[in-house]
């Protein structure tokens, strides 16, 4: 984006104020709360209440209902700002926050009238409610992002049609907010004869629903304010109405993926950003050799590298963004593009920040590791680097690159 809109820069600098006065130095005074091994112990709720008061908690909830609604032609370029920007100050509050937009798109898009009249409500009142999504099993991932449109490839998860709703059995792990949000989005196995595409479906399934149950929290290597993780379905009753999209629910998730792999290329810059901040003021005021590190011609061609990098992320994120917001059809490759190009520059740019820190650079109180164990999550997030790469060639040839999958 070229320029940003009157709106836009209202809520990057209410946001900007609040990650620079709230976020940072909660991090910075509390870096131990991370490795609370209580998950619920971690973030203190005033976080979350802060994010609701300067309006960024509920973006993508419409505004009849009290959520933050952003102009439509440039939502995904808004949501990438103020990701970027939370980002900055904890990737993995990012993520808490960003599935509650993206959920909520989804939802807003999908869930009937009065599935919408219960849960919006919920979502807007109490700043501590969040939003999952889950599609990733044990047996199954990667092969879903491709996907292997094969039925022996299908999900795991299966629903069965009852009387009057479906009946699901199965579990979902590595899932954002998936240990305490208070409503999920459950993809299941609707058919079993036919490949992913045509046989999958999404759920609507509120946390209390009988049979549902957190089966655990994932300890993660970064983004560890964000809790990850893994639920089981026995026998879990929904009923007819909390069917989102029969059969067809991949295809029609591409209105939660698109924005979604923007999103998470914006919340990784984000990490890059407060790298180069952090290494910025380190190299100009730690004194090494009687000189500011900056002095020292190695260090300066660091820097450079990191800035430009960084660069190069945000130009093809821009561009990127806004093809999803037009709906352009080179979105789909460039929205893949975004994500894993971010992801593995900006990992680079982690490794030059701890390794100008030095020594400091893996204390853990001095705050610069955090930044490369949350740099590296993103290798991972929303498909692996790999498979994206193999979705972008898919996308850009559709009639001669390979399968990948299934019978010879
Ligand atoms: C912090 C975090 C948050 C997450 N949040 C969510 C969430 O909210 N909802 C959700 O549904 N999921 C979520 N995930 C899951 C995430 O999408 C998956 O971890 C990711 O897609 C990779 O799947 P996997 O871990 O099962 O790896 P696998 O699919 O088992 O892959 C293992 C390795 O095999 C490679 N591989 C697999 N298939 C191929 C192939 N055909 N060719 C070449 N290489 C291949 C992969 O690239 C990778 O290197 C999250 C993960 C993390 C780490």
């Amino acid at each position: 984006m070229t320029s940003l809109s009157e709106e836009q820069r209202i809520m990057r600098q209410s946001c900007r104020d609040f990650v620079d006065d709230v976020v940072i130095p909660f991090i910075r005074g509390n870096w131990q709360r991370e490795w609370d091994m209580r998950p619920e112990g971690r973030l203190p709720p005033e976080i979350l209440e802060g994010a609701d008061k300067v309006g960024i908690r509920t973006l993508g909830v419409p505004e009849e209902f009290g959520g933050v609604e952003l102009e439509k032609g440039t939502e995904t370029q808004t949501f990438a700002i103020i990701a970027e920007e939370i980002a900055r100050g904890d990737s993995g509050l990012s993520d808490k926050l960003v599935q509650i937009w993206k959920v909520s798109v989804l939802l807003r898009n999908l869930a009937p009238r009065h599935l919408q009249e219960r849960w919006f409500p919920r979502v807007v009142n109490d700043p501590q409610f969040l939003l999952a999504h889950c599609l990733t099993e044990p047996r199954g991932a990667s092969d879903r992002w491709l996907p292997y449109n094969v039925p022996e490839a299908a999900m795991q998860t299966k629903a069965v049609k009852a009387n009057g709703g479906w009946v699901i059995n199965g579990r979902k792990q590595f899932i954002s907010n998936g240990y305490d949000a208070g409503l999920f989005v459950v993809y299941a196995n609707t058919n079993p004869k036919v490949g992913m595409l045509q046989g999958t479906s999404s759920f609507l399934v509120p946390r209390e629903t009988k049979g549902f149950t957190v089966a655990r929290c994932n300890e993660t290597l970064g983004c560890r304010f964000m809790n990850n993780g893994e639920m089981v379905f026995e026998d879990m009753f929904v009923p007819d109405d909390h069917l989102l999209v029969q059969d067809s629910a991949l295809g029609s998730a591409g209105i939660y993926f698109r924005p979604g792999k923007i999103i998470q290329a914006a919340k990784n810059l984000g990490v890059g950003v407060r790298a180069f901040e952090a290494t910025a003021d380190y190299v100009q005021n730690y004194v090494q050799g009687g000189r500011i590190l900056i002095k020292h011609q190695a260090v300066a061609l660091r820097m450079a590298d990191m800035a430009t990098k960084l660069e190069a992320v945000r130009a093809l994120l821009n561009r990127a963004a806004q093809a999803v917001d037009d709906e352009a059809p080179e979105a789909e490759t460039l929205c893949n593009m975004a994500k894993m190009f971010a992801s593995e520059e900006v990992m680079k740019v982690a490794q030059h920040a701890v390794e100008l820190h030095g020594g400091n650079g893996i204390m853990l109180d001095f705050g610069i590791e955090k930044i490369l164990r949350d740099a590296v999550i993103f290798l991972h997030m929303d498909a692996t680097s790999d498979v994206s790469k193999f979705k972008i060639v898919k996308n850009m040839f559709p009639d001669t690159a390979g399968k990948y999958a299934g019978p010879e």
